[in-house]
């Protein structure tokens, strides 16, 4: 059972994947604790398009169009964590992604000189996520995808480091939570500091 996050609030999503498609597949946080459906309505979608900075969403965004990102979402986030369980990518996924990559993508308006804007329904979003999903997928990239080291976080994200070696999604939060317990674990070890030794009295 999943938690849903309200579709009547405003809802900070977090972009830290380096890929729109992975980005897409941290809309469902903590996979394997306790799961929060971060899209859980048209209002979330739209908010997520528009912070993704992807498209401004042309017409009415419904519940059809919820499923139909969640479907992919899900198909993305299995097949690019296929080679990381050592297991291989669902015929149907890879059926889905291409077929949806397929559609038509959102469209670029140049108002000026360094202005364009980018607009198009949810189902040209989806496909503009699904073409790079398959350039990233279906390239050497696909090499560079991680999960975040903290084992309860399961986003993952694309190492663009020159040493292949990041372990968090966010150096900030997976990473800060991490040294933070480093830290305390370091100094339980080394036992009291010097604040905490009584002085003798007088
Ligand atoms: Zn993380």
């Amino acid at each position: 059972m999943y938690a849903r996050s309200s579709d009547t609030a405003w809802v900070e999503f977090t972009f830290v994947s380096g890929h729109p498609a992975l980005d897409l597949a941290a809309t469902l946080t903590w996979r394997s604790s306790y799961p929060v459906e971060l899209l859980a309505g048209p209002r979330d979608l739209s908010a997520w398009i528009e912070q993704a900075g992807l498209a401004d969403v042309a017409g009415r965004v419904g519940d059809a169009d919820v499923e139909r990102t969640r479907e992919l979402r899900e198909a993305v986030y299995r097949t690019a964590s296929a080679d990381l369980l050592e297991q291989r990518p669902r015929a149907g996924d890879l059926r889905l992604i291409s077929r949806t990559a397929a559609g038509e993508q959102v469209t670029p308006v140049l108002e000026g000189l360094g202005r364009a804007v980018w607009r198009g329904t949810v189902d040209q979003v989806l496909a503009t996520v699904a073409h790079q999903a398959c350039v990233l997928l279906g390239g050497p990239d696909h090499r560079r995808i991680r999960a975040c080291a903290d084992s309860q976080c399961t986003r993952l994200f694309v190492d663009h480091s020159r040493s292949g070696s990041r372990r968090w999604c966010d150096k900030l939060t997976c990473g800060g939570r991490a040294n933070a317990a480093a830290y305390r674990r370091r100094r339980s070890q080394r036992g009291p500091g010097p604040g905490s030794v009584a002085l003798p009295p007088g």
